[in-house]
């Protein structure tokens, strides 16, 4: 690594990037694919060498990345045009029912589609053979086209059996011979019985949003059982110091996203309602679908709502985190359609973590569709905190809940309503008590994994 000079003097330790917005790193599209990066003083021009909008935004987070650790500007500039695609990750794993899975659950586009059919062909194993696919991305054809293009492929492989996920899959190959359709992950994992999979190899192909690694989990041989152990009481002691350093009436909301970290949900949930926390936060609405299931009645908000998971969280009462304006109108379009009233729903504001939420100026549309429709109300208004685990950043951090205070009173005042207001994460709760509002949302500090020494002194590790 001599091909580059590091600057070690001035590394500050809090970089963000964005598109639009101010941002420490700010990329500006100037053609095709230039972009120009305006970065502290600095300015220089990068070819990225993919456009669509994943790979951009990877490409802005590794930039990014490179300008934190010093790198010379000359160097990112001629790596960065170097980039190439990963091909493939298909793997292959034994399935239940001697099936042979191949699992290419990370990537959907056309090309890769070719690749896996010829790998598939070339498993000897079975000769019978299923494809399950979902809606593919980044094509660069027509729908028409494309899916055409992807029904023919599918034929002249003779696949014995094609089972398509995603609402326009279903749609354009629903009359291909040995076709079945479904609209999501969920609705193929509720409706279809997975022991009709029997003695043959199974091409799992899925875009990354359809998450088909919860189909290939389902039909995995499972090899040995893992036992994990969670001890319990620690989680209720970890709670309670949490709570300890809140005011008796501020509510709680628990994230158990990720399957509770990794500690399993569902025994948590209950534990939770038992301790009458608020609300649980889940990551995906299958996580929310499957406390409903086990019987948690707790109030449920889902972190990260796709679009097609809408109607399957209303008809489990689980509430969405709406986070701009495209996702509000596709839910109140829902709403409409179940003839919800007042359904309770959850504004997320940018205020400085740059991942999803609303800034001030979306503030007025964001209001005028509000006012205009009782499907939904406001029951929170919440931001997520960047750095509230480093001392180092306290500035930035308060600068955040002020920005947060002063959006959410804009908020609120303008449209007349009193919604629960909340920012702080664990550390959140440790560090900056004095601006828990109305409710706090605590993760990783119940399972006491924490960020400080001095906040795990007083915690106890859930895992045995
Ligand atoms: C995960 C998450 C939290 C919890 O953060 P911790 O640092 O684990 O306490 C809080 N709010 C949101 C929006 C989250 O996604």
């Amino acid at each position: 690594m001599k091909a580059y000079k590091k600057k070690t003097a001035s590394i500050q330790s809090h970089y963000d990037w964005s598109f639009t917005a101010e941002a420490r790193v700010r990329f500006q599209h100037i053609k095709d694919n230039t972009y120009t990066v305006n970065y502290d003083a600095n300015s220089f021009s990068v070819d990225f060498p993919f456009s669509d909008q994943a790979s951009v935004h990877n490409i802005a987070s590794c930039i990014t990345t490179l300008l934190a650790l010093g790198i010379d500007t000359a160097y990112i500039q001629d790596k960065i045009t170097q980039l190439y695609r990963v091909e493939m990750r298909l793997q292959v794993k034994n399935g239940l029912q001697q099936c042979t899975l191949i699992d290419d659950s990370y990537s959907s586009d056309y090309q890769s589609l070719k690749i896996a059919l010829d790998f598939l062909e070339q498993q000897k194993t079975h000769p019978q053979k299923t494809v399950i696919l979902s809606d593919i991305l980044q094509s660069g054809f027509s729908d028409e086209i494309l899916y055409q293009k992807v029904g023919t492929l599918l034929q002249n492989n003779n696949i014995n059996r094609i089972i398509g996920i995603g609402p326009n899959i279903s749609f354009y190959l629903k009359h291909l011979q040995h076709f079945e359709g479904f609209h999501s992950t969920l609705d193929f994992l509720n409706h279809f019985d997975l022991k009709k999979f029997k003695d043959e190899t199974i091409l799992i192909k899925g875009a990354r949003s359809y998450a088909f690694e919860q189909i290939v989990s389902e039909l995995e041989e499972k090899t040995h059982e893992t036992v994990l152990e969670i001890n319990l009481n620690a989680i209720s002691h970890n709670f309670n110091f949490y709570k300890s350093k809140l005011l008796p009436e501020t509510k709680t909301m628990v994230m158990v996203k990720a399957f509770g970290y990794g500690n399993g949900s569902y025994e948590i949930a209950k534990l939770l309602a038992f301790h009458k926390v608020d609300y649980l936060g889940v990551a995906f609405a299958d996580e929310g679908v499957a406390l409903r299931k086990s019987g948690i009645k707790s109030a449920i908000i889902v972190m990260n709502p796709e679009n097609s998971a809408f109607s399957t969280m209303i008809s489990y009462q689980l509430e969405p985190e709406i986070y701009s304006l495209p996702e509000l109108k596709t839910f109140l379009t829902e709403a409409k359609k179940h003839s919800l009233y007042e359904y309770p729903i959850h504004i997320k504001l940018n205020t400085g973590m740059n991942r999803l939420g609303f800034n001030d100026t979306h503030f007025e549309e964001l209001i005028a569709i509000l006012e205009s429709t009782n499907s939904v109300k406001v029951a929170s208004i919440f931001s997520h905190l960047a750095t509230s685990d480093m001392p180092e950043e306290r500035k930035f951090t308060l600068q955040q809940i002020k920005l947060f205070q002063k959006w959410s009173s804009y908020l609120t005042d303008q449209l007349r309503i009193k919604p629960i207001r909340h920012i702080l994460n664990t550390s959140g709760i440790f560090n900056f008590p004095e601006y828990q509002m109305e409710m706090v949302r605590l993760g990783i500090g119940l399972y006491g994994v924490g960020n400080s020494e001095q906040e795990m002194k007083n915690c106890k590790m859930s895992l045995l």
